[in-house]
């Protein structure tokens, strides 16, 4: 191993590539996670091609020099955060993206946000499903390393359903391809799928080839009111029991009453709880989905249930349920679960976390991703209070704890991160846990990609 000497990195990249001014690597240390304990890195590329990539990683593993690949830095689980010392690989000028109608296909460089491949996709009549709520400023290359979910997975999946193909460099800095555009695909192990999620540490994900589907018809989205977060869940279950909407998502009065303030849209204030739902079943059976999502609602117990299949109504309570985060985090720092269980246990879940929160004397709001059991409980603290970051600290590990209780995840669609891998083996076992380790050394025998990741 030999001393990093940066020249060699400098001459080997095109000019301005490789950037070391410490203002600019100041704004690539943190993630949305705000790990106080991010850390400084070396040096950052922003590479355009794969070849850069394979430079930078081959520079990397010669001179021992750990590398963070970094998307939109929208992860909230610390794993887009520097390292001391790091390289971080920006993708964030990695733009060329094509569509193919005749396969309904996209294939795309990592660095386009999830919002330009859906609008790519809907100018040639094809959709891209997967839509996180931060769709709008995400990569659709973090999206795959964190097999991102959203609002319509309820429906239509989460990326790893999407992913066909990509392009992938190695840690010894080989860049390989998995995949392509055939819909099917069992020639050998499914690689592929093996880098979807993968979080940056088997590999930097430098092309993704992604399946499109039809149009989306237009949804009806039904509103509900409800008097507490129990009758809520209660109409979660009552709704997928009999049908997969297009979109089933929850908000507490906390979240209600944060999005009200900096939104203004006449959400009730009053409510324990608000469901946002949809159906894009084309005619009779979207109205006969409608109406079955109305009764639900009505029968557990909602004060109020409204819907529409106006676009713009429609697309301002989606506005407002994607707005809670930004609108909670007015209240305060955040610690930001994606705890999941499978859906009967979901009431009980929220349930346990009202009861975390009040032992820990902590305010967390819910939001969920209802309709697929993924809840985002919010820890609400201030920063500039150790005492109360303390139990925020307790309560954000109490309620992982249990999720794993109730046969759930610890994240449904964050990935591990830096913040919870603590609590992966207690998730998975220590079987599975040696199995991904011996994937990883595997594919990064020393460690370079993304440590302190997952592991
Ligand atoms: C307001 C808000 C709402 C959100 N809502 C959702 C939601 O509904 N659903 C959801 O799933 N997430 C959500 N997120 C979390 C976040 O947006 C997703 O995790 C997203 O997929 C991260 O994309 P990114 O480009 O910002 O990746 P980054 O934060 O830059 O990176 C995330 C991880 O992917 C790795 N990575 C990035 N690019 C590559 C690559 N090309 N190759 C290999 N590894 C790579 C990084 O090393 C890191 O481990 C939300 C975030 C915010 C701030």
């Amino acid at each position: 191993m030999t001393a990093p000497d940066l020249t060699l990195l400098l001459d080997a990249l095109p000019a301005g590539m490789v950037v070391t001014d410490p203002d600019i690597l100041g704004a690539y240390r943190y993630d949305r996670a705000n790990d106080p304990d991010a850390g400084t890195p070396l040096a950052l590329i922003r590479p355009l091609t794969t070849e850069h990539v394979q430079v930078a990683v081959r520079w990397s593993a010669r001179a021992g020099i750990p590398v963070v690949t970094r998307g939109a830095g929208t992860s909230l689980s610390g794993g887009s955060t520097a390292v001391d010392g790091a390289l971080m690989i920006s993708t964030e000028r990695m733009r060329q993206l094509t569509v193919d109608v005749a396969t309904r296909t996209a294939v795309s460089q990592p660095g386009m946000l999830n919002a330009e491949v859906k609008q790519a996709a809907a100018d040639r009549g094809l959709w891209y499903p997967p839509d996180p709520s931060s769709f709008e400023i995400c990569s659709i290359g973090g999206n795959v390393a964190t097999n991102a979910g959203g609002l319509c997975c309820v429906k239509y999946g989460v990326t790893a359903d999407y992913v066909l193909g990509m392009q992938v460099v190695l840690a010894d800095g080989r860049a390989v391809r998995l995949g392509g555009r055939q819909l099917k695909d069992s020639a050998g192990l499914a690689l592929t799928k093996l880098f979807v999620g993968s979080e940056g540490v088997l590999g930097i994900v430098t092309e993704v080839t992604l399946r499109l589907l039809p149009a989306q018809t237009p949804p009806c989205t039904v509103v509900g009111s409800f008097p507490s977060v129990r009758a809520a869940g209660e109409a979660v279950l009552a709704v997928t029991a009999q049908i997969r909407p297009a979109m089933l998502e929850f908000m507490d009065s906390v979240a209600i009453n944060a999005v009200e303030d900096m939104l203004s849209m006449d959400l009730d204030r009053d409510a324990g709880a608000l469901l946002v739902a949809q159906s894009d079943a084309p005619g009779p059976a979207g109205v006969a989905e409608t109406a079955l999502i109305e009764e639900a609602f009505t029968a557990c117990g909602a004060t109020e249930v409204f819907a529409t299949s106006d676009p713009q109504e429609s697309e301002g309570f989606t506005a407002a349920r994607r707005a809670a985060i930004p609108a909670v985090e007015r209240l305060g720092a955040l610690l930001l679960e994606d705890v999941g269980v499978p859906l009967p246990a979901l009431p009980d879940l929220i349930d346990g976390v009202a009861a975390i929160a009040a032992d820990n004397r902590v305010t967390i709001s819910v939001i969920a991703h209802a309709g697929d059991g993924n809840t985002h409980p919010l820890i609400v603290h201030d920063p500039a209070d150790p005492d109360e970051t303390a139990r925020a600290g307790r309560a954000f590990g109490q309620i992982m704890d249990l999720a794993i209780s109730l046969d759930g995840t610890i994240t449904g669609e964050h990935g591990v991160g830096r913040l919870k891998k603590g609590w992966l083996r207690d998730q998975i076992g220590d079987d599975a846990m040696d199995l991904m380790g011996t994937v990883k050394s595997a594919l990064d025998p020393t460690g370079l990609l993304n440590p302190g990741v997952m592991f």
